[in-house]
């Protein structure tokens, strides 16, 4: 039997009735698995008009035909819904062990729909048996004590118990809420919300170990050989030490903004390097079956913090928890970063949001008046401590924000609207488009809005030659190199792959498609023309819901800062982005879309989409 099981549990909350159903075989050939299944199974079943908090949106919990497995850095699931913060599609990616333990249920997807009457907790197991459950015993409860009174409540003997979770901020519908599982979030987009919309607080599969694989001895092979290619990067020991803690890096090429995105790096960038971060170490966490462990849990060492102890933070939260809001302080980033975890919050959305609140508070536009007392003064790292609980928990001034800064923004008015950092309302990660205009593009053209993670130009991140050199700082051709990693990510996703290995070649296309296709027995898979297709599919069905949403060329944009200002500090002083309707040309002639951004029917046709053309006369401003 192959292992990708095919198996959709599909759970009616309105009616407490719960099925289990197969995913058609010629879905599972041309979407592959993860996000490319997810996402038709999304737009076939969502309206786009839908309210993404009202009971008709519905939330997708799936893993990849490769969790579970002893391959390494595959082991991630993956959250589609409707967002409640962009208004259109969004996926978001988790870690740890949770997408294994779905395996291990034999389950592929979860599908969430309609709504509970009081909060309940779905309890799976690996006996085949699925249960909704009482939550009001877990209603209000943070994140790390919902997955423990879980494990309590459920483990026995050999059967462990892995969860994936909403905090408080979930619960009361903070429009960036994240779903958690340990200490890793599918975190953007706001899908920790919609699960809170709908009364369930956990999804909890309580399992043990439990794979079949089609051919597993060329599985074994590939593994090895994976594994070798890994090792053998002087890259592999940086991370595993460091993790993403690379702000000095991102400091050095000027790509890290500062005081929402008004200057470059500070000066004393190297007091939050990745060493100054390892000195809290304590030990090194990762998903299931990945040697990179690149989690790291730190703890605190000023008294005043009591011991608190995380898992982070990334690079990016280590940004919003410091230059953005004008600190170089690590102690109290990992607070915040706990803080955001308990509660199951965004960190980028939460702490960005915060830095947004910092800049209208240094220009007068909001005062003590305003924020409960509180001074947003630069660096002011305590009173951004006290507005992320306040956001986590929807309190004063924290309620305005917890609907984000492009809504808060609207609603404060005077001119607050000037200083938003978003791109289709979610705020924008920790790499400026001023100094790598690929990142910037991908963070505009994304499906899900601002987001890092769509498609990550590492060639100007990182300086990498692959497929060729390019110049950060030039605009031409990067229609074209923005394409080219957004289709890698969506065929990542398929397995669904883990963005670092990916970009470092630990996870190539070629060692993806041996395992995808050892695992379950499609040999299609071996072609990474194929793939590519299957990612690119992938893409165009995400926009056609966008579209169909009413989002347009005019969201693919990004904030009016950094088209207007020219940085003036740091290694990409004296850029700005010069063209951006030059660079969405290209961008939309690269991908066969119509210079509305549309995708045209000979593009459906070649990615034999040809069933959705009819869908096209569902856009806004285009029914004939
Ligand atoms: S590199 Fe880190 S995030 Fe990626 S799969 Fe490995 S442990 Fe998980």
């Amino acid at each position: 039997m192959a292992n990708n099981l095919g198996t959709v549990l599909r759970v009616d909350l309105t009616r407490g009735k719960i099925t289990r159903e197969s995913i058609p075989e010629e879905i599972k050939k041309e979407f592959v698995g993860g996000r490319g299944v997810g996402v038709k199974y999304f737009y076939d079943e969502v309206d786009p008009g839908t309210d993404p908090l009202g009971p008709e949106n519905k939330l997708f919990v799936l893993n990849g035909p490769l969790a579970g497995t002893n391959a390494m850095s595959v082991a991630r699931w993956m959250v589609i819904t409707k967002s409640p913060l962009t208004d259109g599609f969004t996926r978001a990616v988790g870690g740890a062990d949770f997408a294994a333990y779905l395996k291990f249920a034999g389950l592929d997807m979860v599908i969430l729909e309609g709504k509970a009457k009081k909060p309940v907790y779905l309890l799976l197991a690996d006996d085949g048996t699925a249960e909704l459950k009482d939550a009001s015993g877990l209603w209000g409860k943070d994140t790390g004590e919902t997955q423990v009174l879980l494990k309590k409540w459920h483990e026995d003997g050999n059967k462990k118990v892995n969860s994936a979770v909403i905090g408080p901020a979930g619960e009361k519908l903070v429009r960036f809420a994240v779903i958690e599982s340990e200490r890793r979030t599918a975190s953007r987009g706001g899908v920790g919300t919609v699960m809170g919309s709908k009364n369930v607080k956990a999804i909890a599969v309580k399992a043990s170990r439990n794979i079949q694989l089609a051919d597993p001895d060329t599985f074994k092979s590939v593994v090895k050989k994976q594994i070798d290619t890994m090792q053998a990067d002087p890259m592999f020991p940086h991370f595993q030490k460091y993790g993403t803690a690379m702000a000095e890096g991102m400091s050095a090429t000027g790509l890290m903004p500062c005081k929402n995105f008004q200057e470059g790096p500070p000066d004393n960038f190297m007091d939050i390097s990745g060493d100054a971060y390892d000195r809290y170490t304590l030990r090194h966490v990762g998903c299931y079956s990945c040697s990179i462990r690149c989690g790291k849990v730190r703890r605190t060492q000023d008294p005043r913090y009591q011991g608190a102890e995380t898992e982070g933070p990334e690079y990016e939260s280590i940004w919003v928890f410091t230059t953005d809001i004008g600190s170089t302080a690590v102690e109290p980033s990992l607070v915040a970063d706990k803080i955001c975890d308990d509660l199951g919050i965004d960190t980028i959305s939460a702490g960005a949001t915060v830095a947004f609140a910092f800049e209208l508070y240094n220009r007068g536009i909001i005062t003590k008046q305003d924020t409960d007392g509180l001074e947003l003064t630069y660096g002011n790292a305590d009173a951004m401590l006290t507005l992320l609980q306040k956001i986590g928990n929807r309190e004063g001034f924290g309620d305005l924000l917890a609907e984000g800064s492009y809504r808060a923004a609207r609603k404060i008015g005077r001119g607050a609207e000037h200083y938003v950092m978003t791109s289709k309302k979610q705020e924008l990660a920790a790499y400026d488009p001023r100094g790598a205009k690929s990142q910037g593009l991908s963070m505009a053209t994304s499906t899900t809005g601002a987001n890092h993670n769509y498609g990550y130009a590492f060639q100007e991140i990182f300086n990498v030659p692959i497929p060729y050199p390019v110049d950060r700082f030039a605009e031409a051709g990067k229609g074209n190199l923005t394409c080219f990693n957004q289709n890698l990510t969506a065929v990542l996703e398929l397995g669904i792959g883990c963005t670092f290995p990916g970009v470092f070649g630990w996870l190539s296309m070629e060692i993806l498609g041996q395992l995808l296709a050892a695992a379950t027995g499609y040999q299609e898979f071996l072609s990474p023309q194929y793939l590519l297709e299957a990612g690119e599919r992938t893409i165009n069905l995400e926009r056609l819901f966008n579209l169909r949403a009413g989002l347009s060329r005019k969201d693919d944009s990004l904030p009016e800062r950094v088209q207007k200002e020219i940085l003036t500090s740091g290694a990409s002083q004296g850029h700005k982005v010069e063209d951006m309707e030059g660079m969405l040309d290209e961008y939309y002639a690269s991908r066969g879309w119509d210079k509305n951004g549309i995708p045209t029917p000979e593009t459906l046709t070649r990615l034999k989409l040809a069933w959705a053309i009819k869908d096209l006369k569902q856009i806004p401003g285009l029914a004939a």
